[in-house]
């Protein structure tokens, strides 16, 4: 399939999405908040575990019926008809959209507050940093399969921290492996605050990665994160 050339521009005023729906966060550090879910199409990263390939894999899916346009008037008017405080830009990478983002962003403020979902590769606008109330970025480690010059761009992780707003969160697939990497991405790049999270998308994983997870955790001082949507069968 020749998908890519298919790919639908990048339209000013409006936003390629892979979906957007209404539940709560279920994962890091607002877990368990009523949100909105705004999930952009495309991505920079093609991650082994990726759980979203619908946004990016365009040889496994045909972009123009996994992703719709969407004017950004429209999108804050779904927003809206949502009565929630909280809106979550996610991916795919969102940061691949971000005059939409911000254009979004400026729509929804101040009655919801804004996050951000990204894995850290591209540094924020400055409109966007004053419009983003927390940045969750996830920087990817040997697991996902991308070698360490695309996944770790310290120019990016350096601004996203000079945001002051901020929370690290590394998807962990094997403990005794990733967490001296990330011990070592956490001292050279001053990431803080960090949350460790278990990769999983069954039940029965999330739980047995949380129990591997939260003595060691606790012991580097880190946060640790659940997959409530994945525990509870919600979205
Ligand atoms: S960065 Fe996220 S959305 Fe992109 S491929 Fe990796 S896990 Fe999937």
């Amino acid at each position: 399939m020749n998908a890519p050339a298919a790919l639908p521009e990048l339209v000013e005023g409006s936003a390629i999405l892979t979906e957007k729906f209404e539940s709560f966060q279920g994962e890091g550090p607002w877990t368990g908040q009523r949100c909105a879910f705004v999930r952009f199409s495309r991505c920079n990263f093609r991650c082994g575990f990726c759980d979203t390939p619908e946004s990016w894999d365009w040889s496994r899916y045909h972009p123009t019926e996994v992703s719709e346009r969407v004017p950004v008037t429209d999108l804050v008017s779904w927003v809206g008809e949502r009565a929630v405080d909280l809106v979550v830009l996610t991916g795919g990478e969102p940061m691949l959209q971000q005059p939409a983002m911000a254009a979004l962003a400026r729509g929804v403020k101040p009655a919801a507050r804004v996050q951000v979902e990204t894995n850290g590769s591209m540094p924020p606008t400055p409109e966007l940093v004053s419009l983003v109330d927390l940045w969750v970025v996830s920087p990817k480690l040997a697991n996902s399969g991308m070698p360490y010059a695309t996944r770790i761009k310290p120019r990016a992780l350096t601004a996203l921290a000079e945001t002051g707003r901020v929370a690290f969160k590394f998807v962990v697939t094997d403990p005794d492996r990733d967490l001296d990497e990330i011990a070592q991405l956490v001292e050279e790049y001053q990431l803080d605050p960090v949350w460790v999270m278990p990769e999983g998308t069954t039940r029965e994983k999330v739980l047995a990665g949380m129990d591997a997870l939260y003595a060691p955790a606790t012991a580097r001082g880190w946060n640790i994160s659940t997959r409530l949507h994945i525990l509870t069968g919600a979205r």
